[in-house]
């Protein structure tokens, strides 16, 4: 099962949400089936890695990642420009008698090597950030970390994805926004928790989160965070759009000072555990009967 926990916007509460309901969790699976697999958290928002602030893994592996970029062979090449012509991000250019090439702006598609007449291209590995994986009780962590200044995101999100077990529990943090990113890191989630605050600018963004769960045809729900502080806008969008709002959590300076020291808010308010495990359990129920 995948629950991915994703927001419009940065700061609505999307690494608190996905955090707790993983601790919350953890202590629901009964003892007879629970192993040391049970639950797995993904963080995949790869360029603000922080779900280790709060989980305080023990990271016991690391790995590279690389995209495959060109490196053009100039005794072979021709310079005909096929390499030019078929690439779609402007990534390489023939210019008079020299290829240059742009590896930031390569995405690793290999279009050029597979279409160059001569052969004269071959691929080299380009570091674009790490998988960290490690345990932080029994939870099975796994983050990637983007390298300063990187922009292509979506093979480093691929590769936290690899460590999916579908018969685990994986709670991936997904990264802000609308764009190509959150759309790498949610796709293939059986359920999609949107956490959002009530005031118009989480509304706007609401909606475009909507907007994209509903074309990947991706089930999903509502946490309102901080939601006595604003005002009804999101409450009547959900209802006059039929969205569940799974859980309302009210703005408490626990929470944010707790947070603001890298503790997770079941651990200042155990009652919250409980709020969790319903959340999990309506997520439950409908993950089975879209099963059934
Ligand atoms: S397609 Fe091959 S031969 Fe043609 S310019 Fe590019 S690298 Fe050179
Ligand atoms: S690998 Fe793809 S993106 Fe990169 S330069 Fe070649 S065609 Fe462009």
């Amino acid at each position: 099962m995948i629950i991915s926990i994703a927001s419009g916007k940065g700061g609505t509460g999307k690494t608190t949400i996905a955090v707790n309901l993983a601790l919350s969790i953890t202590k629901e699976i009964p003892l007879s089936v629970r192993n040391d697999t049970s639950c797995q958290f993904l963080d995949c928002d790869v360029e603000e890695p922080n779900a280790h602030i709060f989980l305080k893994p023990d990271i016991t592996q690391r790995e590279s990642v690389s995209i495959p970029v060109p490196k053009v062979d100039e005794k072979k090449c021709t310079y005909c420009g096929k390499c030019q012509e078929v690439c779609a991000y402007n990534a390489i250019a023939v210019i008079k008698n020299k290829v240059l090439i742009f590896p930031e702006l390569c995405h690793g598609c290999g279009g050029c090597r597979l279409l160059c007449p001569e052969k004269a291209i071959e691929e080299i590995g380009r570091e674009i950030g790490i998988t960290q994986i490690g345990k932080s009780g029994t939870i099975e962590f796994v983050n990637g970390k983007l390298n300063i200044g990187e922009a292509m995101s979506p093979p480093l999100i691929r590769a936290v994805k690899k460590s999916i077990l579908t018969d685990k529990i994986n709670i991936i943090d997904a990264p802000p926004g609308t764009s190509c990113p959150v759309i790498e890191a949610i796709k293939g989630s059986n359920y999609c928790i949107l956490v959002t605050e009530p005031t118009p600018f989480g509304l706007n963004d609401l909606i475009l989160a909507v907007e994209v769960l509903r074309k990947l045809k991706i089930p999903f729900g509502v946490v309102v965070n901080r939601a006595d502080i604003g005002d009804k806008g999101v409450d009547n969008y959900c209802s006059k759009e039929n969205i569940p709002v799974l859980m309302q959590i009210p703005f408490d300076r626990k929470i944010a000072e707790a947070y603001s020291t890298g503790i997770p808010m079941v651990e200042v308010i155990p009652e919250y555990k409980t709020c969790f495990l319903e959340l999990f359990t309506k997520i439950k129920k409908l993950f089975f009967y879209q099963e059934a």
